[in-house]
């Protein structure tokens, strides 16, 4: 039996299970689906920071099949890292923290600005910026390029010639001083070709300890709840089905999968539950109201640029779009073949604070069967509108080097399938500090719980609430 179990090896799992076993006398075991970092199915996939490995070949993914569209319904095969550190082992690097007013949005008691700027800085060392809203001693290494590669400088001379500010630095917003509008380098957590991510960053250093376990390939199923209380998992691992105790349970299996586990265990909506033929244990609207950053992508006629991060710079403007100067095609990015003359770079024109909401919902009782995932990213007038006039500000910036009309995508973002909630906030599934409500010693602490999705790539503020999250779980907080 474990002081705390953690599902999941991911973003935020990593940065939970350092912080934790930091205390010996904790005794922390990790259970992580995929494989770890010295499995030969690995490699140098998950630290090769200028490519995502999430092309046809990755053995570091988990795909899923998601709705993006209601009318027409279009449909798009979406990826999460399934590897120890997550889908922060695949993803693209940005690391760009949420701004102060997203916080302030939360209404959260405990998740005011200087309740998580310490957290920010802790996590980070920042090779760029040395100034008290930095960190400069934290795992994860961050810095911007120094010299934008290919077609990167022009697009942001082009956003300047038409008035866009510079800003110096995306991740220095204070609420006295927030970051407004203008065209930056992406803070990018890629060291010299290296993507430094949590996995790697925290959870592999912290594997020495004798008090912390990780037990890779090993698939939870269900949690076990007695008695309105979280008591183990089952999971099957390398040597077959296993049940595993623990005094505190905490759910890290990202947006989708946490969610999913919620619902096989009884915990979810009613209705969802009840029509797959889930025993109702404690009715919370579990991936109801969900959210993830909607993009449309313009194929544009620049040259690839190989060799350097997938992104180096953006656009962010005053009503919430990020436009996105992609360095390389995604056949490029994913698999670094260079031979394929369809393969465009291209252009991403990002909704940041989009109106719509979608759902993630049990299909089947079954753990292994897939989760609906429903976007509904063209349910809202003024989210289409506004994609039409950022599809609009990209040809003006880019001029004819467009190729077509923009195709609908997603960032890959979900967040909020278990959101955090005050008392009395009915939306809520986790309270403030995390805690699943009607369930004692579960705790949820991953993409699942943030309350609104940041105006930025959710990384760094995901990674920055696992370590604000780990004083929860330990209670001294
Ligand atoms: C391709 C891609 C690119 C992205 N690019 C960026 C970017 O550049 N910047 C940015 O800000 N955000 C980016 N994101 C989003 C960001 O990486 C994620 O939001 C973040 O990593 C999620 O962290 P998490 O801890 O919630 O979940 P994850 O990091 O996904 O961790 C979940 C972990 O749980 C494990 N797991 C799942 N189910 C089970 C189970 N049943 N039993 C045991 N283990 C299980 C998984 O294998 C995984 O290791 C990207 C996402 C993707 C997919």
């Amino acid at each position: 039996m474990s002081d705390v179990l953690i599902v999941g090896a991911g973003s935020a799992g990593s940065v939970l299970a350092e912080r934790l076993s930091a205390d010996e006398r904790c005794r922390v075991t990790v259970v992580e689906a995929g494989p770890g970092f010295t499995d030969p199915r690995v490699g140098t996939q998950i630290t090769d920071g200028l490519r995502l490995p999430i092309g046809v070949a990755s053995s570091v993914v988990r795909r899923y099949s998601a709705t993006l569209t209601d009318d027409p319904e279009r449909r798009l095969e979406i990826m999460r890292g399934a590897v120890v550190g997550g889908s922060g082992a695949v993803n693209g690097g940005y690391f760009c923290r949420a701004l102060p007013a997203d916080i302030a949005g939360w209404e959260l008691d405990g998740w005011s600005w200087a309740d998580v700027l310490p957290h920010f800085t802790a996590i980070e060392h920042d090779l760029d910026f040395d100034t008290p809203v930095h960190g400069s001693d934290g795992p994860i290494l961050v810095r911007r390029v120094a010299r934008f590669d290919g077609y990167t400088g022009p697009f942001v001379e082009a956003a300047r010639a038409r008035g866009f500010a510079w800003i110096d630095d995306l991740n220095g917003s204070t609420p006295e001083r927030p970051v407004g509008a203008g065209v930056a380098a992406v803070p990018l957590n890629i060291d010299r070709g290296t993507r430094v991510g949590p996995g790697g960053a925290f959870l592999q250093p912290a594997l020495a300890r004798p008090n912390l376990t990780l037990l890779t390939d090993t698939r939870v199923g269900r949690i076990r709840l007695a008695d309105g209380r979280a008591v183990g998992v089952d999971c099957v691992g390398p040597d077959g089905p296993a049940t595993l105790t623990a005094d505190r349970i905490v759910l890290c299996a990202g947006a989708i999968a946490s969610a999913q586990l919620l619902m096989l265990s009884g915990v979810g909506p009613h209705a969802v539950l009840r029509g797959v033929g889930v025993a109702v244990e404690v009715d919370l609207p579990v991936g109801a109201g969900t959210v993830d950053h909607p993009e449309w992508v313009l194929p544009v006629s620049w040259p690839a640029t190989y060799g350097v991060p997938p992104l180096e710079a953006v656009l962010v403007t005053s009503d919430g779009l990020e436009i996105r100067p992609y360095t390389a095609g995604f056949g490029a990015m994913t698999s670094g073949r260079r031979d394929d003359p369809t393969d465009r770079p291209h252009l991403g024109v990002t909704l940041m604070r989009p109106r719509s909401r979608g759902r993630v919902a049990l299909a089947s009782a079954d753990p292994g069967a897939d989760p609906v995932i429903e976007h509904h990213y063209d349910t809202e007038p003024a989210d289409l509108e506004l994609l039409r006039e950022g599809a609009e500000l990209a040809r003006e910036l880019v001029g004819d080097t467009v190729q077509s009309e923009p195709v609908w995508s997603t960032s890959q973002h979900l967040c909020g399938t278990a959101r955090m909630g005050a008392d009395g906030d009915h939306s809520a599934v986790v309270d403030p500090r995390c805690r699943v409500r009607g369930v004692e010693r579960l705790w949820v602490v991953d993409g699942s719980i943030l309350p609104a999705i940041p105006s930025r790539g959710p990384h760094a503020t995901i990674v920055m609430a696992a370590h604000r999250c780990a004083e929860f779980v330990a209670g001294t907080d």
